[in-house]
């Protein structure tokens, strides 16, 4: 395994270049367990087009994420998928930002665009999102259990973005439909676009019960951009509830009947990739 050297120096010998907190924690926390992860993710299963190697990248860097996650803890987690978002939404000139340089699977093309720095944002940060909101759609037991499948049945052979998108199918809970997950790749994958979100919402209650009404607004991309997002209600007791709603070019809406009354309603933390209007 070969790391850079970055990796070995302490955080105040790195060069001023890699002295932002992301790349910090990219040195010092990820990198060494994202090659690790490139043991399954790289060397057992493989790819053979170039459109189809974000799947590694996303998948070993999502992978060191899941090791923070364990050994740093939510909040360490959730701060570096923040940084990667704002990271992503950074001016490239033209009032256009890092992410809009070009689909993920444009791979190696991004790097000979006119943002050379779009190709590691898009791959890596970009690409941990993606696994990220497909683990939140599927929930924690079936992500895994579709990565072990993954890993099982690719082994020694090639996987393509649409096998990906055949395995997801396979591992769908209750309620998520087949099309659902075309139009998550459609937009995630396929597409470019961070959407600003905007969630508003209004209840009213009787003697026995609560009924939620909501829209959540979308911005900043194109008409047709459309996504599946958490809307969590919490409240005072108890676990809170999630609501998916689907985006578009008009405001999408939502409602309930709640038992209790709701303390807030908003976008699941770290849910979506998006930005909160
Ligand atoms: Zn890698």
């Amino acid at each position: 395994m070969y790391l850079s050297t970055l990796a070995y120096l302490d955080p105040g010998e790195r060069p001023a270049s890699v002295r932002d907190a992301r790349q910090q924690v990219f040195f010092s926390d990820l990198m060494q367990v994202h090659e690790v992860a490139h043991q399954w993710w790289g060397n057992v299963v493989t790819t053979s087009e170039y459109q189809d190697e974000w799947l590694l990248e996303a998948l070993a860097n999502y992978s060191a994420l899941l090791w923070l996650e364990k050994k740093k803890g939510e909040k360490a987690f959730e701060s570096v998928l923040d940084d990667y978002r704002n990271h992503l939404l950074t001016a490239a000139g033209q009032g256009h930002s890092l992410e809009s340089a070009g689909p993920i699977i444009w791979g190696r093309r991004l790097l000979s665009s006119a943002v050379p720095e779009a190709w590691r944002a898009i791959t890596y940060e970009k690409g941990a999102w993606i696994m990220h909101m497909l683990r939140r759609r599927l929930g924690d037991q079936r992500f895994l259990k579709m990565l072990a499948e993954m890993r099982r049945r690719f082994e020694s052979r090639s996987i393509s973005t649409e096998d990906f998108r055949a395995l997801i199918k396979e591992f769908l809970p209750p309620g998520v439909t087949g099309e659902s997950i075309d139009t998550f790749l459609d937009n995630w994958v396929y597409s470019t676009g961070i959407p600003s979100l905007k969630v508003r919402y209004l209840v009213k209650s009787d003697a026995a019960s609560w009924k939620l009404t909501g829209s959540v607004a979308q911005s900043g991309v194109d008409d047709d951009f459309s996504a599946d997002v958490p809307v969590e209600i919490q409240f005072a007791k108890g676990a809170p509830q999630t609501i998916w709603v689907r985006t578009s070019g008009d405001a999408a809406s939502f409602s309930a009947t709640l038992r209790q009354a709701p303390l807030r309603v908003a976008l699941a933390p770290s849910g979506v990739l998006a930005t909160k209007k």
